[in-house]
C-alpha cells in the first residue's frame, strides 16, 4: 500500500479533492434550495487501489461505486486483510452487468444502479433469494437516447421493467439512473430523467431516488434532483484511458 510518506501525500490529495466535490454539491444545492444531506456522494473507485477506498472511508465516504464485479470483489478481499478494515462500506455496482454475475454481486452489493432488463431483474432476484436476507436496492438505468451500446432501458419499455421489479420482494426499487448521451447537454438530459422519475413515482411512490451526475456534471444533476451522485475522477484523479 505504499510507504507512510506516500500515503500521507495521497491522503492530503483526497482530503482536498473531497472538500472540493462537497463544495460543488453544496453550491448546487444552495442554488435550488435543497439540503445537501439529501445528496449521497458515491465515490467511484474503479481502477483505483483499495488504499484509496480505505482513506475515503476514514474521511466519511462510505458509499463506494465500482463498474466491474471482479474488481469490486478483489478490492473487498484486499480491504478485509487490513489491520483496521473500514467498516460500514456500501458497495454500489454502477456498470453494465451480465446475468452470470448476479450471484456474485448480490453477495456484497448494497445497490445495483444498472438494472436495465427483465432478465437481469430476474437473475438478481433469484440470486438474492438464495444468498441474502435483506433485499437488494436497485435503480433502473434508463437510456435517454436508446443507444443499445451504452446500456439502459428504452423509455418505451420503462414502465414494464419497473412493474416487473416491483413484483419481486428480493429487490427494493429505489429509483432511476442515467448517464447523459455522448454530446448531450447534461442539463437537458437530467431534466428529462427527472420527468421520467416522476412517472415512475406515480406508480411506485417509494422509488424516489435519482442516481445521476458524474465528475463533469454534478451541478446539473443536483439542480435536477439527483439524490445519488457517482463521482470518480474529480475525487480520485483522472483515470488512464481503458480500451475494452
Ligand atoms: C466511471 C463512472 C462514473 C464516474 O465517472 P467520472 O467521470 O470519473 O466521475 C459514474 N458512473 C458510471 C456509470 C461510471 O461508469
Amino acid at each position: 500500500m505504499g510507504s507512510p510518506e506516500d500515503r500521507g501525500g495521497r491522503d492530503a490529495e483526497l482530503v482536498s479533492s473531497l472538500g472540493a466535490v462537497r463544495a460543488r454539491i453544496a453550491q448546487a444545492c444552495a442554488e435550488v434550495e435543497r439540503d445537501p444531506q439529501g445528496v449521497t456522494l458515491i465515490a467511484v473507485t474503479k481502477t483505483r487501489p483499495a488504499s484509496d477506498v480505505a482513506t475515503l472511508a476514514r474521511l466519511g465516504v462510505l458509499d463506494v461505486g465500482e463498474s466491474k464485479d471482479q474488481e469490486a470483489r478483489a478490492k473487498i478481499a484486499e480491504l478485509a486483510e487490513l489491520a483496521n478494515p473500514p467498516i460500514g462500506l456500501r458497495w454500489h455496482l454502477v456498470g453494465r452487468l451480465q446475468t452470470n454475475k448476479a450471484r456474485s454481486v448480490v453477495s456484497y452489493a448494497h445497490a445495483v444502479h444498472s438494472l436495465d432488463r427483465p432478465k437481469l431483474a430476474r437473475a438478481l432476484a433469484d440470486a438474492a433469494d438464495e444468498r441474502r436476507d435483506d433485499s437488494l436496492e436497485v435503480f433502473v438505468q434508463i437510456s435517454l437516447d436508446a443507444d443499445p451500446e451504452r446500456g439502459g432501458v428504452a423509455e418505451r419499455d420503462l414502465a414494464a421493467l419497473v412493474d416487473s421489479i416491483a413484483q419481486r420482494p428480493q429487490l427494493r426499487l429505489r429509483g432511476v439512473m442515467a448517464v447523459p448521451p455522448i454530446g448531450a447537454d447534461p442539463e437537458a438530459a437530467f431534466a428529462r430523467l427527472a420527468h421520467l422519475s416522476e412517472r415512475v413515482r406515480a406508480a411506485h411512490p417509494q422509488a424516489d431516488a435519482i442516481s445521476a451526475g458524474m465528475s463533469d456534471d454534478v451541478e446539473a444533476a443536483v439542480r435536477n434532483g439527483a439524490t445519488h451522485v457517482r463521482v470518480g475522477s474529480a475525487l480520485l484523479g483522472r483515470r488512464k484511458p481503458v480500451f475494452s
